[in-house]
């Protein structure tokens, strides 16, 4: 649905967006394969999947790239990626988190569909991509160190992948489920002073009812733990 003017949000698994941009959709994780269609989404809007110009890949979790390989096929868009998460999307292979339970599980039954090199382009920290009025790249580590975000200043949308979430309220990406916790928490400190209008997370209803001293109260939770 469309939560945000020219943002669509699409929940299976985990969250996809899709941003309309001047020649066609930004689209941003993918979810869960097979719980997210995202070429009949865009049939409604009535939009053939190729308007997808370019994917954006926060990190390599199977339920944000669980549907990357088929539309990207289906769209023949450029995969934008970090170096690491395009290392693990050419293997189908999703992050370390970690805990070796977790891990355990990843290995044996999360693995996706890969990604062909060619069609991957990688980028950066604090590169800045001729989309979405420029759109930021920023490095999010600790969730998993493979992670990248998406701040559209000029929209006020930070697509932050699992560096926070919005499941009950913000928050950063919890022990369990982090590579690095410290360092999901310095990457949560570092992305609140953006002060976005609109947190569209990996999981949980994208946040734009929070006031700035609910990001302040945060930030200084963060700070201070
Ligand atoms: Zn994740």
């Amino acid at each position: 649905m469309e939560i945000y003017p020219r943002l669509h949000w699409l929940s299976g698994g985990g969250n996809a967006y899709l941003a309309q941009d001047d020649d066609g959709f930004i689209l941003v994780d993918t979810g869960m394969p097979g719980r997210i269609d995202i070429a009949s989404y865009l049939a409604q809007l009535g939009h053939p999947p190729t308007a997808i110009t370019h994917i954006l890949v926060t990190h390599a979790d199977i339920d944000h790239v669980g549907n990357l390989a088929a539309i990207q096929r289906q769209s023949g868009a450029t995969v934008y990626a970090s170096p690491a998460s395009a290392e693990l999307l050419i293997r189908g292979e999703s992050p370390s988190h970690g805990n070796r339970l977790m891990k355990w599980i990843i290995d044996h039954f999360m693995r996706f569909e890969s990604v062909a090199p060619e069609h991957i382009h990688v980028i950066g920290d604090g590169e800045r991509l001729p989309i979405l009025d420029g759109v930021q790249v920023i490095a999010a580590p600790g969730h998993t160190a493979d992670q990248i975000v998406f701040f559209c200043k000029a929209r006020g949308i930070l697509f932050a992948g699992d560096a926070l979430f919005t499941r009950n309220g913000l928050a950063s990406s919890g022990k369990f489920l982090s590579a690095d916790y410290e360092e999901g928490r310095r990457t949560a400190l570092k992305l609140l002073p953006l002060s976005p209008a609109i947190f569209a997370c990996g999981h949980g209803e994208p946040l734009q009812t929070h006031t700035d001293t609910d990001i302040m109260a945060f930030f200084n939770s963060l700070r201070d733990a």
